[in-house]
């Protein structure tokens, strides 16, 4: 498939390594590509946790026993990231895209390190595109 959005096949190329599971057994499988411009800075994608989910209550492990894809690939751009773009997908069974639209702490961090615009895949097998809102 021809996407206009660049990096999107390095993204499915990266939620291809997850091998993540859900609370009830289900893969999910994650991939992101932080780039600016036509340069991809660094990709990651989403994996358990297993130490932090030891040492949280029950009640929040559903959301802490993960690393997102979104926070891996910015964790190892170790760069600054400010006016950079991110794009997100997440891939079912049959590998094709299913809504990766980044859930309130990605997208808060993606927000703290100044990525500007969020690229993400639907269930429709789209990418759309989305501007991150300054808050001040
Ligand atoms: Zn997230």
């Amino acid at each position: 498939m021809d996407y206009k959005i660049p990096w999107v096949e390095l993204a499915i190329k990266e939620a291809l390594k997850s091998t993540y599971k859900n609370g009830i057994g289900n893969m999910v499988r994650v991939g992101a590509v932080v780039f600016n411009k036509k340069q991809v800075i660094s990709s990651g994608h989403n994996y358990g946790n297993r130490s932090l989910s030891r040492s949280h209550n029950r009640k929040f492990r559903k959301f802490l026993n993960s690393i997102h894809a979104e926070v891996d690939a910015i964790i190892r751009a170790r760069t600054n990231l400010k006016g950079a773009s991110i794009v997100v997908v997440r891939i079912d069974r049959s590998n094709n895209l299913r809504l990766s639209k980044p859930c309130e702490y990605c997208e808060a961090y993606i927000r703290h390190v100044g990525i500007r615009n969020v690229f993400y895949s639907t269930n429709s097998g789209k990418i759309v595109k989305r501007r991150v809102q300054c808050r001040e």
